[in-house]
């Protein structure tokens, strides 16, 4: 068994696996290091759990607001069917497949613990406390992701408290769930644990509003949705202090204006903490907090010499699956030798929040494109009121809005707010991308009666119809 391969991939999730794919594609030998399961925290505990539990609760809540199917709907959501086919969406926390498939691509995984310990050194401790030591001929990479954050509040190291994990694989529903953070795992679990049959849940945001990283109407409209359907919206409040009665009794949560809010089960969704500070990057003289950070061909500007790269959450650009797999294709190419840049990272990173309605963005905010001295319109149109969006959807709550570069006169960000609009976020996105002029859009005729009809509302809106 060579201990000396072209690249070593340190971290196999999503981003790490791709890494691995594509420097094999291109004749590179890889070691894959992993330390608990292939996969990582998307395919177990993130993306692919979360949604398993929303798709169900949201097709019931859509057949119940249209009529003909409402009345078809006579019973209560299968709280336990709900949970197997989320187990069985992450294959019940079994990692075999994924790494078969590593076999097959001609990776070697090497399960342990892994850490730098030099120029192109990794020294991997593995299940038995032995050591294993790897070169690498061409390139490190880092793939090693993010946890959970823990919040500046007093108590929260001594209580027992949900987490990602913990909230994406639970068992059972408490009936008072509590959430510090309104960012977009707080605001899906929420949604998801309500409509789970949980009879009281909060959301705790400290900053003004609820998902802040997107326009401020996006969270306005999701706050007032979410106290329609009985969760309870707390913004501009900071938890100071938490408090347990015994190992498992209720949780006790006081909030900076005095206000104490009782819960069954504290979910701690306030953002993420980078895997840096135990891989050795002390080793490289870096200190071992915070992002790595890198340039857009995603090597680490801190380390000299090139070798370095490090590609999804862990260099802290988007916190996305599908942008960390966008960095490792190109990762895996860079390192052949190939002339690549992740330039999509600064122009067009697409997100979806799986709430009901669905929220989908991509680009730059209005306020955003302002910072970068664009000279900015912004027109907007209610998706609901476009034939497509009240076929399917019955709720005239949702809004699509376009920022608009006037000098170019292409569209530099969208948000959209309801029905299946994760689905039409694709086509803003090759809109931005490609630098689509208006005039140009105009011929993209969406078909009738669909959602996307807003886009021609949209440039319509532009043109002062
Ligand atoms: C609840 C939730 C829902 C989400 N939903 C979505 C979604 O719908 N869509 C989306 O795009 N994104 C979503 N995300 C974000 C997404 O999960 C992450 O962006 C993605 O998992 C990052 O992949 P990664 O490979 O960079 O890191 P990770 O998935 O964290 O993988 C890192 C891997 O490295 C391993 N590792 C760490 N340190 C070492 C070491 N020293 N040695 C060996 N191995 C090591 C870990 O065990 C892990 O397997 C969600 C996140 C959360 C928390």
């Amino acid at each position: 068994m060579s201990d000396e391969f072209d690249v070593i991939v340190l971290g196999a999730g999503s981003t790490g696996t791709n890494v691995a794919w594509y420097a094999r594609d291109n004749g590179l030998s890889v070691a894959l290091v992993e330390s608990e399961r292939v996969g990582g925290e998307c395919s177990y505990w993130a993306c692919m759990p979360s949604k398993a539990l929303l798709v169900p609760l949201h097709a019931l809540a859509a057949a119940r607001r249209l009529p003909g199917a409402a009345q078809a709907v006579t019973g209560e959501v299968d709280v336990q069917a709900v949970l197997d086919r989320r187990d069985e969406f992450i294959s019940h926390l079994d990692d075999g497949p994924q790494a078969s498939w590593v076999e097959s691509i001609s990776a070697e995984l090497v399960r342990g613990k892994g850490r730098l310990t030099g120029e192109r050194q990794v020294e991997v401790t593995l299940a038995d406390g032995s050591t294993r030591r790897l070169r690498a001929a061409k390139a490190v990479v880092v793939a090693t992701g993010s946890r959970a954050a823990l919040p500046p509040v007093e108590g929260l190291e001594h209580v027992t408290a949900w987490d990602n994990r913990d909230v994406t694989t639970a068992k059972q529903i408490p009936q008072r769930l509590l959430v510090l953070g309104g960012g977009v795992v707080g605001a899906e679990m929420a949604q998801a644990y309500r409509r789970l049959g949980a009879a009281e849940v909060t959301v705790v945001e400290a900053g003004e509003r609820l998902l802040s990283r997107y326009e401020p109407w996006v969270g306005e409209l999701l706050a007032e949705i979410f106290r329609d359907e009985g969760i309870s919206v707390l913004t501009g409040r900071r938890a100071d202090r938490v408090e347990r009665a015994g190992v498992d009794g209720p949780v006790t949560l006081t909030l900076d204006d005095g206000t104490t809010l009782l819960g069954d089960e504290l979910l701690v969704a306030a953002g993420r903490t980078f895997n840096t500070d135990d891989i050795g990057v002390e080793t490289l003289g870096l200190t071992p907090k915070g992002p790595m950070e890198v340039d857009d061909q995603l090597r680490v500007t801190a380390v000299p010499g090139g070798w370095l790269y490090a590609a999804g959450d862990v260099n802290g650009r988007a916190l996305l699956t599908h942008q960390g797999k966008y960095q490792a294709r190109l990762v895996g190419d860079i390192i052949a030798g190939r002339d690549r840049s992740a330039w999509a990272d600064h122009v067009a990173v697409p997100q979806v929040v799986f709430t009901d309605p669905e929220i989908a963005a991509v680009g730059l905010t209005e306020q955003q494109a302002r910072e970068q001295g664009l000279e900015v319109k912004v027109v907007s149109f209610r998706t609901g009121a476009v034939a497509g969006g009240a076929l399917v959807a019955a709720d005239p709550r949702g809004k699509a809005q376009l920022v608009i570069d006037q000098s170019r006169r292409v569209v530099v960000g969208a948000t959209f707010v309801g029905p299946q609009v994760g689905e039409m976020l694709h086509a803003a996105t090759i809109a931005i991308v490609g630098g689509v002029p208006l005039d140009t859009l105009w011929h993209a005729v969406p078909a009738f009666p669909t959602v996307s009809e807003v886009w021609l509302r949209l440039l319509e809106a532009d043109r002062g119809l």
